[in-house]
């Protein structure tokens, strides 16, 4: 944790942090335990030990409860997600390299003209890979990484939301370097959300301060707890367009995350069936890499399962006696099968609007 500015002395005791997702065991084990710390245990109970240290030094008038529920529900631990893992996009990992995961290694090159965005926004349809580019970023940067979809800080967090945000905010720059991402950024910055409902206004007001604080913070311009400068809201939506014109155009930076080309199909096809036994020659993957033209990355994810299943429902009944290893390889009729069942998410006209709105507002790949 960078110490610098933060201010001491908590007035409220805060109780342990334990992760949603973490691996592992209580903060403070009972002393005399006989098994010994493995280092998954020794990096949690140092993580639980940076947290609550975070929790201690945030500004007083944030809400100890909230801060409980942020870093238990909305800190995300575990699970890594590597560039390698995903599947083409080298356009968007190259910005995302770019506006963030190297200004967070060397924020002293990244300074004056070179400060980083603070809020950069993915769009495009849905399941292409959006989430997992901010998981990317996140690990790659070595950045704790919070994650909400905005729509369950109108719902499950409604009456609490605008304190979550407050709390939000606040761990995100004790914990710097942070990434705050919120999916379904719509919802939040829709101009309904500005319009329709009393709470949603509110929740949005609340975040856009908090937010622009976190900018002036960053430029000097004020006062801050933790590293604002290394903190950034990532955001990724399906419905760009929904969004109103001054949230928009808050994003200094607006990545286009566009349907997956031929060959990113294809590395995303031979990713899946890596560990399968499979009878595909490298003419029926061309063939397949044509015939799913227009799908999403989940997409493809959704019909390879459906096809692994090919073999199996093959068998019937012999399901339940067959020898494992007679269960017949994975061929290209089971694909073309799934091809029937598993259909493309987006459409051309959807894609269109997509297309249109990258045009106008966004940066392509
Ligand atoms: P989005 O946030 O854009 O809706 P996600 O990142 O949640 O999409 O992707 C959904 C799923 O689709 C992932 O869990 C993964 O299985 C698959 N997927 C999407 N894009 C890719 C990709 N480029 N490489 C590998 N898998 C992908």
């Amino acid at each position: 944790i960078r110490t610098d500015g933060v201010r001491s002395a908590p007035t409220e005791s805060y109780p342990d942090v334990s992760p949603s997702s973490s691996r592992g065991s209580p903060v403070e084990d009972d002393d005399g335990d006989e098994t010994p710390p493995t280092s998954a245990d020794n990096e949690d109970s140092q993580w639980q030990a940076r947290v609550k240290e975070a929790m201690k030094s945030v500004a007083r008038g944030v809400d100890p409860t909230a801060l409980q529920q942020v870093a238990n529900e909305i800190v995300v631990k575990g699970d890594e997600v590597h560039w390698d893992d995903i599947a083409g996009l080298e356009g968007a990992k190259a910005a995302l390299k770019e506006a963030v995961v190297y200004p967070f290694l060397r924020p002293d090159l990244f300074s004056g003209l070179r400060e980083p965005a603070k809020g950069m926004l993915l769009f495009g349809p849905p399941g292409t890979g959006k989430t997992m580019l901010a998981r990317a970023v996140a690990t790659e940067s070595k950045s704790t990484f919070f994650s909400i979809s905005a729509s369950s800080l109108t719902s499950k967090y409604l009456g609490e939301s605008e304190k979550l945000v407050r709390a939000l905010f606040a761990l995100a720059k004790a914990l710097a370097p942070s990434i705050i991402f919120v999916d379904e950024i719509d919802s939040l910055l829709s101009a309904r959300a500005g319009g329709e409902n009393e709470a949603s206004r509110r929740i949005k007001t609340e975040f856009l301060i908090q937010w622009s604080d976190l900018a002036r913070a960053a430029a000097g311009k004020a006062s801050s707890i933790g590293d604002p400068s290394r903190v950034l809201v990532l955001a990724a939506t399906n419905l760009p367009w929904a969004i109103d014109d001054a949230a928009r155009r808050r994003f200094a930076r607006r990545q286009y995350i566009p349907l997956p080309e031929a060959p990113t199909r294809k590395k995303q096809l031979e990713n899946l069936l890596a560990a399968q036994k499979h009878s595909l020659t490298p003419q029926d993957m061309e063939e397949l890499v044509t015939l799913t033209d227009g799908y999403s990355g989940s997409d493809v994810t959704a019909l390879a399962k459906d096809a692994a299943m090919g073999p199996l429902r093959a068998l019937g009944e012999d399901l339940l006696s067959v020898d494992a290893d007679m269960v017949r390889s994975i061929a290209l009729h089971d694909f073309c099968e799934s091809l029937k069942a598993v259909r493309p998410s987006v459409g051309k006209e959807g894609l269109r609007r997509f297309e249109e709105w990258a045009e106008r507002f966004g940066e392509r790949v």
